[in-house]
């Protein structure tokens, strides 16, 4: 049986994205060759890249405005840091929602100086702060579009007179946005895109290059730029599985479709957490609320023994909160179906009747 994957990440991918990915292992577009055989220098591989990172800049309506889309490697981990290698030469504005803004926070202070212009700390960032005033002259400005762990999302972005960079990790091609706000947005894979080991950059080129200090080549956006993100050997079957996800992202209607069919999910789920008495959201307040990550609680421990069970039969996977929240968490990134959210529904319900 086919499970509901709720899992926060790696994630749910579309079926069909998964079976053209292992046919692809075993023999690439009928080549006899498989795609994790062949050099990434190969035209076939090479036109597997530009259409990867062609796709990209085309869901984010970012064609041919100065953005170059690059597809590198060591997760948006290795992004924290880079972004400060390449752009932070005396100050950077953070706004820390939560675990990876702390993240970033951390590498970019091996760099330059932090103005932290706001944070939810106090409250175990069960909102995203929003009177702030972010002071002119920053090197830019970093903020996390979704936090995964809390499960909150920004639906407003800042104006800023510097450079504006996203942690796009776990919301990237989930709805729509004006992504030419942004000057760098950053994506790890394996939350909306593919399977883990590639992460998505796209960088506002005219940004780069500001920085006195002497960088590595393999952490300098410009050296990708000017290798068509082949500097080295690029992670080919992630980068692969992500560019058929693209595909089928554009073949579904794209991005605005996607949003029509991710808030129906997010507004069934929320839905009934509001209403049944057994749960409760961690996220107080509602706009705050993140699509992508539902974070819930049982308002009465005592039903947990019963609820876990359900879940277990029901073929639900991936449902527990991270270690820092607790309770629950429902991941309905864009390869979940709406009938599995309706199977959590009905989960819920018949909870509350035998309860
Ligand atoms: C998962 C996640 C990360 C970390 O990604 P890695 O690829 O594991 O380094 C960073 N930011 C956000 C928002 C995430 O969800």
């Amino acid at each position: 049986m086919k499970m509901h994957n709720f899992s926060a990440g790696p994630c749910i991918l579309p079926q069909s994205v998964l079976e053209k990915a292992s046919d692809a292992v075993k023999d690439f577009n009928g080549s006899g060759l498989s795609l994790i055989e062949i050099s990434h220098r190969s035209k076939p591989f090479v036109d597997v890249m530009e259409n990867a990172r062609e796709l990209s800049l085309e869901h984010l309506g970012l064609q041919n405005q100065g953005y170059k889309a690059l597809f590198l490697q060591g997760g948006a981990s290795l992004e924290f840091l880079m972004v400060a290698y390449n752009l932070l030469e005396k100050k950077a504005g953070y706004l820390n929602t939560g675990t990876w803004a702390d993240k970033a926070i951390k590498e970019a202070k091996l760099f330059g100086d932090v103005d932290v212009v706001a944070s939810s700390k106090e409250s175990n960032f069960n909102y995203i702060p929003k009177d702030y005033t972010i002071p002119s002259g920053l090197d830019y400005f970093h903020c996390t579009s979704n936090n995964t762990i809390f499960g909150t999302q920004m639906n407003h972005f800042p104006e800023t007179d510097c450079p504006l960079v996203c942690d796009m990790s776990s919301d990237i091609f989930s709805r729509v946005l004006d992504f030419s706000k942004f000057d760098l947005i950053y994506a790890g894979a394996q939350k909306n895109m593919g399977p883990a080991g590639t992460t998505l950059i796209v960088v506002k080129e005219d940004i780069l290059g500001k920085v006195s200090r002497h960088i590595p080549s393999m952490l300098d956006y410009k050296e990708h730029i000017s290798k068509d993100s082949m500097f080295n050997t690029p992670a080919v079957f992630p980068v692969y599985v992500s560019m058929l996800t693209l595909e089928w992202l554009k073949e579904l209607g794209g991005v605005a479709k996607i949003e029509e069919i991710n808030n129906k999910k997010a507004a069934l789920l929320y839905t009934e957490i509001d209403r049944n008495p057994l749960f409760k959201g961690f996220v107080t307040n509602k706009e705050d609320r993140s699509k992508m990550n539902a974070t819930f609680n049982l308002t009465n421990d005592a039903h947990a023994e019963f609820f876990n069970l359900a879940l277990k039969e029901n073929g639900i996977n991936g449902l527990n909160g991270h270690r820092s929240v607790g309770g629950y968490r429902a991941s309905m990134y864009n390869g979940l179906f709406i009938e599995s959210v309706q199977v959590l529904v009905d989960i819920m319900q018949d909870l509350e009747k035998k309860g």
